[in-house]
């Protein structure tokens, strides 16, 4: 399957974090997937007129196009001329350049949330009328419309993470070279489930303080970041707990609040990224699967029944308690 990866308004770090893939040989690793890079503007020797001509290729059909990767947001700006990103010795703007090779390729995929829903670039006043390749925020339509689909007979594959997880390109791509990634595989916002289907507080190292609502209280706590540092772990779609990154981290291992990059909106919670927005006390965003009143219930029991070794440990940066050594003759 052969990959043409472009890059549109973003800041690279999807690309970046494409480089940190857990594998010793990253083109050893694409060749045995069947993937093969027609061009990336990181990894790939040709430039100026050779890749003009790739383009002009794709785009009339000459070269066939399997999967056409988008990284960073679709600049529509100016008044819908699209003049403030144009593909450089082109004279043609980006997102025209990205509407003929899309309706070429047999496979579209918005990497990053950027292309997947406008991202960090649409944020605020959006002056370049950013938007996603197949969604504005949650709002389907885009820059592709949401009728849109490729060749394949898929939506816009969204690969969302800001920046994304290596291992999420790598997985979809080698899905979709085995052909083995179908409607089914997409979730109602088109994210592959693989990935998805999970919640970014699964396997999150917190997870006894939030059971026992022992809070972090500033940033080096050991604490849940639930309830006071802006955490929407238990709300978010992504396996960053479970699939860690760099082989061994995650936000919350290192310490930050998890603020829901994969989601659309992400980038504009309407709070401080670092705090938990609260009415009379509770947190607004509580777990998306639980009556509000079961868990304002559980909350108020786990707090009079949390061990002291977690009350404190919860609000220092180190272990102050050790667990008891103590013999439960447990089988
Ligand atoms: S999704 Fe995030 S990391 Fe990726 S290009 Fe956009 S801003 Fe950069
Ligand atoms: S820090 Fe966030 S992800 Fe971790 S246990 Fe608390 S709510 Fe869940």
């Amino acid at each position: 399957m052969n990959v043409l990866w472009l890059q549109a308004g973003g800041c690279g770090g999807c690309s970046m974090s494409l480089l940190c893939a857990d594998t010793p040989d990253f083109h050893a690793h694409l060749r045995a997937a069947g993937i093969e890079l027609l061009w990336h503007p990181s990894l790939s020797l040709a430039s100026g007129s050779e890749v003009l001509e790739l383009l002009q290729r794709c785009a009339d059909g000459r070269q066939p196009l399997d999967a056409l990767c988008i990284e960073g947001s679709l600049l529509r700006g100016p008044n819908g001329t699209g003049r403030f990103h144009v593909l450089a010795g082109t004279g043609v703007p980006m997102i025209d350049w990205v509407r003929r090779l899309a309706a070429r390729a047999r496979h579209v995929v918005a990497v990053g949330s950027c292309a997947a829903w406008g991202g960090v670039t649409a944020a605020g006043d959006n002056p370049t009328d950013a938007c996603g390749l197949q969604y504005e925020d949650e709002r389907p339509g885009g820059l592709l419309g949401a009728e849109f689909r490729s060749a394949s007979g898929l939506p816009v594959i969204n690969i969302a993470g800001c920046p994304t997880h290596p291992s999420w390109v790598l997985d979809t791509l080698a899905a979709l070279a085995a052909d083995e990634l179908t409607a089914a595989d997409l979730d109602t916002l088109a994210r592959p489930r693989f990935y998805a289907d999970q919640l970014v507080h699964h396997g999150c190292t917190r997870n006894e303080y939030y059971e026992f609502k022992a809070s972090a209280e500033k940033p080096s706590d050991l604490g849940c970041l639930m309830e006071h540092m802006g955490c929407k772990g238990t709300q978010v779609h992504a396996d960053c707990n479970i699939r860690l990154w760099n082989g061994e981290g995650s936000c919350t291992r290192g310490g930050y609040a998890c603020i829901a990059c994969t989601e659309p909106g992400f980038q504009e919670p309407g709070h401080a990224f670092d705090q938990t927005p609260k009415f009379a006390g509770i947190p607004i965003g509580l777990p998306t699967d639980m009556p509000k009143a079961w868990f304002i219930a559980l909350a108020s029991l786990s707090k009079s029944a949390t061990p002291k070794r977690v009350r404190d440990n919860a609000v220092a940066d180190h272990l102050v308690q050790k667990p008891a050594l103590r013999r439960t003759r447990t089988k």
